[in-house]
C-alpha cells in the first residue's frame, strides 16, 4: 500500500518528463508492454481492432494518441489525422440512425492546440468544431477527454459552446476532483452525455481527493447525480464495486440498457467486458492508437503496481 502510494506520483511525474520519455520509448522491451494497452501505431491497426470489438457486441471509442501540443502545425496535423480516420470509419457503413452510436472518437483538446500560448482556446475550439462536423456527417459520436485540472474550466467552456451546434457531444468528468459533483449537476440535463471516470493525473490536495476511499465515495455520489438526471451516463471504470453500484442505481432509477453505458479501456478486464455485454448491457471500449503513446502508457502503469512490476519483470526476461 505504502509502496503503491509512493510509486503512483513518481510514475505520473515521469509521464511528463521529456528526458525519461526519451529513455523509456527507446527501450525495445517497452513496446511489448505497450501493446497490451495500445491498439497499434497505425490507423489500420485501430480500424481492425475496432472491427473485432464491434463483432463481439461491444461499442468503441477511438483515441488518436497525443497531448500537450505546443506547436500549431502539430495540432493541425492531429485534426487532419482525425478527419482521415472518420472518413475511413464511415466507408462501407450502412445508414445508421440508432440512438446509441456504436462508434465514437475521443479527443484531447491539448492535442488540438488548447495550450498554445496565443489563442489556444479559440484554436482548440475551432479544431474540435471541424472534427465534430465530420463526425456528425459520418454518424459517429465525439467525446472530449478530461486532462489535468488546470484545463477543466477551459475544456468545459469549449464543450458548452460546441454543444450548441452538436448537442450529442460528450465530455468527461473526473470523480477525484472536488468540484465534480457540482459539475455533474450542471451536466445532468437532457441530451448530455457524461463519461464519469476516477481521474488519471497527478493533482494537488487543494483540488482533488487523495485517498482511494475518498475518490470512490465521490465517484458513487457523482454517479447518483448523473443516474438521477436526464442525460446519458457513461460509467467508465473497471472497479467491480462501482460497477455493482451503477447497476443498483440503474435499477432504482428505472433506466434501461439504451439509457446508459459502461466503458472500459482496451486491454483491461476483457472477460468482465464480455460478461457485461452477455448480460445485455451496452459497453464501449476506449481504443487508443498512434505513436505518441508515452503519456497514456505511463498513466496505465501508475494505476496499478502490478503493471509496473510486469514492466520491470519484462527487462529480466529480455536481458
Ligand atoms: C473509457 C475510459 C475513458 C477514460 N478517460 C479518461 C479521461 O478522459 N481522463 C482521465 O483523467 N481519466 C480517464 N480514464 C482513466 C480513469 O480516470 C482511471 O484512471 C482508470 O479507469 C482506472 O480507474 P478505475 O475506475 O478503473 O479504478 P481502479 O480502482 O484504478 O481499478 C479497479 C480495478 O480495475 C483494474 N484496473 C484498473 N486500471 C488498470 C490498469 N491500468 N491495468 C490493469 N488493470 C487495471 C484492476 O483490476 C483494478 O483493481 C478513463 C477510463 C476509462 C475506462
Amino acid at each position: 500500500m505504502a509502496f503503491s502510494g509512493l510509486l503512483r506520483p513518481a510514475v505520473l511525474a515521469a509521464s511528463r518528463s521529456p528526458r525519461i520519455e526519451r529513455t523509456i520509448t527507446r527501450m525495445p522491451v517497452t513496446k511489448k508492454v505497450v501493446d497490451r494497452f495500445v491498439a497499434g501505431e497505425t490507423e489500420d491497426a485501430a480500424v481492425s481492432t475496432t472491427s473485432a470489438l464491434l463483432r463481439s457486441g461491444r461499442l468503441v471509442t477511438i483515441d488518436y494518441l497525443g497531448e500537450d501540443t505546443t506547436d500549431l502545425d502539430r495540432a493541425q496535423g492531429t485534426v487532419a489525422h482525425y478527419l482521415r480516420l472518420l472518413s475511413a470509419l464511415s466507408k462501407g457503413r450502412a445508414e445508421d440512425d440508432q440512438p446509441v452510436r456504436p462508434l465514437e472518437v475521443s479527443l484531447k483538446l491539448s492535442a488540438l492546440g488548447q495550450s498554445l500560448p496565443r489563442n489556444g482556446y479559440a484554436i482548440a475550439r475551432e479544431h474540435a468544431h471541424q472534427i465534430c462536423t465530420a463526425a456528425r456527417d459520418a454518424g459517429i459520436w465525439v467525446t472530449i477527454d478530461a486532462e489535468d485540472h488546470t484545463t477543466t474550466d477551459s475544456t468545459l467552456a469549449i464543450v458548452r459552446e460546441l454543444r450548441l451546434d452538436f448537442p450529442w457531444l460528450g465530455t468527461v468528468l473526473q470523480a477525484y476532483l472536488k468540484r465534480t459533483e457540482e459539475d455533474c449537476r450542471m451536466f445532468a440535463g437532457t441530451g448530455s452525455r457524461i463519461r464519469l471516470c476516477k481521474g488519471a493525473y497527478r493533482e494537488p490536495a487543494k483540488v482533488a481527493y487523495q485517498s482511494r476511499a475518498a475518490v470512490d465515495e465521490s465517484y458513487a455520489r457523482c454517479l447518483r447525480v448523473l443516474m438521477e438526471g436526464k442525460g446519458y451516463p457513461m460509467v467508465a471504470t473497471h472497479d467491480p464495486a462501482l460497477i455493482d453500484e451503477a447497476l443498483r442505481y440503474v435499477h432504482e432509477t428505472g433506466r434501461s440498457s439504451g439509457d446508459f453505458e459502461f466503458q472500459m479501456l482496451h486491454g483491461i478486464r476483457d472477460a468482465e467486458q464480455r460478461r457485461l455485454v452477455a448480460a445485455g448491457h451496452a459497453l464501449r471500449v476506449y481504443v487508443p492508437y498512434g505513436d505518441q503513446w508515452y503519456g497514456y502508457f505511463m498513466r496505465r502503469l501508475a494505476e496499478r503496481p502490478a503493471n509496473i512490476a510486469f514492466f520491470l519483470r519484462s527487462f529480466g526476461r529480455n536481458r
